[in-house]
């Protein structure tokens, strides 16, 4: 690594030489561009030296924190007792069995099979083809089609920007691939408000949008659904409390697969391992990443439910051939194993239920309070802002394309705190483990970005 490059000159070479993801190359100059040089807990500091509290706990994953080097002392010693070998061709190592033993103990009752790859991403790949292959085993094979939803993220490579509902995304290199069809989300304050409907109502129409869509393509059509339990990149929508339990009802009657996409919702985040814990839903595919090592190295995976495991054992299955070549990395095996002992050592799912979790949601919904919020939402430790123009008439909305949001997360970020612009609302998922204090300091900090920005 280079040292005593200044930061300006790190920017210049930036600009020049690395093309971001997600990022409108055109519009950022030079000087806009922050580089992040260390970390600790919840803190980042930049090569400016400014200290910014990471509120997007990096994305959505650093749940035990930055700078714990029980993990980096971890990742040292299995590469320097294997860095890599393979899980292709018969072959296993101790560290991806080890984990896959620890998930099956911490996933619901009826998932106790794990399969590997690097990323969220890949995983909604993974979920992608095996849902249709388990119909086609099951003697089926006319059930292709998977319902998503629409504005939810499911990763950005074809079958996982397919699966999600950005139109943006859906825009560019001709998606979504055939096959998938698009619901309406559960987005009360997006959707919802303006239909009339009370939130229950609201939340069991939405739900419904599943059953009908399941019969107006015909069950004997349909493959799976595969939702977040909480939609985090659409902007953290928290669905109304009728609507889990109308689509478990419906997901009941129908002969259909259901993933739990648990990319952001999984490991803690909303004060239970899993968003399927949450809701109390059965999935059959839950794609993990993320949380998963706290983004210490890439892995992602998708535990698979007792079912679907027996479908995929039975002699007419043959061969999957389907995997990646660093589906269950030994190193990032054994980041994952030290993320989860941390996390259990340290009682952190039930910190953000019982302790960290309510305190947060309490300095949130006084942000609520503010003139320029509309509605402030959090489970767990993932929340959500609106920003609205006029708090006494929220049928009026700022032009929704997120300019405000997007002023307002720059003031964040001025103010020393990461946050995230999803339209014209502010999110936050920070690190699980924030002290007390550094939550006070965290709402303030928001609070004076709505000031900032107001
Ligand atoms: N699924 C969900 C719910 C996500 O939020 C994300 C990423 O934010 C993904 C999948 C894709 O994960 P990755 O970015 O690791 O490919």
């Amino acid at each position: 690594m280079r040292v005593n490059v200044s930061s300006h000159d790190l920017k210049v070479s930036d600009h020049a030489h690395h093309f971001h993801p997600f990022t409108d190359h055109g519009a950022l100059g030079v000087d806009e561009r922050r580089v992040i040089s260390r970390a600790d807990g919840v803190w980042l500091w930049d090569t400016d030296g400014n200290r910014i509290m990471d509120g997007m706990a990096g994305l959505w994953c650093v749940n035990v924190g930055h700078g714990r080097n029980e993990i980096v002392e971890a990742v040292r010693a299995q590469m320097s007792e294997l860095a890599y070998y393979n899980t292709f061709f018969k072959t296993s190592h101790p560290p991806v069995i080890e984990l896959s033993e620890k998930i099956a103990e911490i996933a619901p009752d009826h998932m106790n099979m794990v399969v590997y790859g690097s990323s969220g991403s890949d995983a909604n790949d993974t979920v992608f083809r095996m849902v249709r292959t388990y119909w086609d085993v099951m003697g089926k094979p006319e059930k292709k089609v998977i319902i998503s939803r629409k504005n939810a993220y499911h990763g950005s490579t074809v079958a996982g920007a397919s699966l999600g509902g950005m139109g943006g995304m859906h825009g560019q290199g001709g998606l979504p691939v055939p096959g998938i069809h698009h619901i309406d989300q559960p987005y009360w304050f997006g959707e919802g408000m303006k239909t009339g409907m009370s939130e229950e109502e609201f939340g069991i129409w939405a739900a419904r949008e599943l059953d009908r869509a399941i019969e107006e393509m015909g069950e004997d059509k349909i493959a799976a659904f595969i939702a977040e339990p909480i939609q985090g990149a659409g902007g953290v929508i928290v669905p109304p409390a009728s609507y889990w339990p109308e689509v478990k009802k419906i997901l009941e009657a129908r002969d259909i697969l259901f993933v739990s996409d648990e990319v952001i919702c999984g490991f803690g985040r909303t004060g239970e391992w899993f968003g399927a814990d949450y809701y109390g839903t059965k999935p059959d595919f839950m794609p993990i990443a993320k949380g998963l090592t706290s983004g210490y190295l890439p892995l992602g995976g998708v535990i698979i439910s007792d079912r679907v495991k027996e479908v995929f054992h039975r002699s007419e299955a043959g061969e999957f051939y389907h995997g990646y070549t660093y589906s269950g990395h030994p190193a990032a095996c054994a980041a994952a194993l030290a993320n989860l002992e941390i996390m259990k050592r340290e009682n952190l799912v039930g910190r953000v239920k019982n302790d960290i979790g309510p305190f947060m949601q309490k300095l949130w919904a006084e942000l609520g309070e503010h003139d320029l919020v509309g509605e402030a939402r959090m489970v767990g430790l993932v929340g959500a802002l609106e920003l609205v123009p006029q708090k006494s008439d929220l049928s009026r909305r700022f032009d929704n394309v997120g300019r405000v949001g997007t002023i307002a997360r720059d003031h964040s970020f001025k103010n020393g705190l990461v946050m995230r612009a999803v339209r014209d609302s502010l999110i936050i998922s920070p690190p699980l483990v924030m002290s007390e204090e550094e939550a006070s300091e965290m709402a303030a900090t928001a609070k004076k970005t709505l000031d900032d920005t107001w």
